[in-house]
């Protein structure tokens, strides 16, 4: 599981984080919900061991993301899609999908492209593969970054906002696969302003508000009239956001 106890985070003198406890165990799909600046990608790059922690602990399958030693094997089980390409432009589809796998779990160049063309074919790129991300709609590149991720075969995949740049039809394009994915039991931490979807696909909601997780419940319960969503702050957002 991804374990996170008591996390705190600074910038400066802003408290980012302000003591998050979350636990992520496989096969679950937790969406994390949250206004814009309440700390969702921090607490995402902190998982990935991309900001170093003012406090507390966070573990992927017992591995410390703060011990340097360890942080390669936590970062091998977890993979995540951010919010903005961010694919090597240089580099076509199927280069990008497998860097990490040749250069991280040693497969082969061979073993590799295969494998990635057959992700790629799995999101509807196969014709695509040769392509350089210039070349692709934003929704085909976001395709191409879960593909980058699932090359892994991580234990767990991270999805920071990853439709929030895209038209609808793209997002729905984006948003059929992660369905694909949950059911076939992906374990999914799915950072989002996409409600309804994630009312569809999550086992949880979390929800954070200025850097503390202000609710914690199976989906059910969370859209429950006398749920999470019935908390002032919570209502406000969603009615925002629908
Ligand atoms: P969210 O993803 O929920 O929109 P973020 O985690 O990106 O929120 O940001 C939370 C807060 O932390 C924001 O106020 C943001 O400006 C601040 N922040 C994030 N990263 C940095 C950074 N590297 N340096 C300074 N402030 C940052
Ligand atoms: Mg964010």
């Amino acid at each position: 599981m991804i374990s996170v106890r008591g996390v705190r985070k600074s910038f400066g003198s802003a408290t980012v984080l302000d003591g998050i406890d979350l636990e992520v165990h496989r096969g679950e799909v937790v969406s994390i919900l949250g206004s814009s600046g309440s700390g969702k990608s921090t607490l995402v790059r902190c998982i990935n061991g991309l900001e170093k922690l003012d406090g507390g602990r966070i573990t992927v399958d017992d591995f410390d993301v703060s011990h340097p030693k360890q942080l390669a094997e936590a970062r091998k089980r977890s993979a995540t899609v951010f919010q903005l390409f961010n694919l090597y432009p240089h580099m076509t589809a199927v280069q990008n999908v497998t860097l990490a796998p040749i250069q991280v779990l040693k497969q082969s160049r061979t073993q590799a492209e295969s494998a990635a063309r057959a992700l790629l074919d799995s999101v509807g790129l196969g014709a695509r593969a040769d392509a350089y991300p210039a070349q692709l709609s934003g929704g085909q590149r976001q395709r191409v970054g879960i593909c980058r991720a699932l090359a892994m075969k991580p234990s767990y995949l991270l999805l920071d906002e990853i439709t929030s740049a895209l038209d609808p039809e793209m997002t729905a394009e984006v948003l059929s696969i992660l369905a694909r994915l949950a059911k076939t039991g992906t374990t999914m931490v799915f950072v989002t302003h996409e409600i309804e979807f994630a009312r569809t696909i999550s086992s949880r909601i979390v929800f954070l508000d200025k850097g503390q997780l202000v609710v914690d419940l199976p989906t059910g319960q969370f859209f429950a009239p006398d749920g999470g969503m019935s908390k002032p702050r919570i209502a406000q957002f969603l009615s925002k956001m629908r």
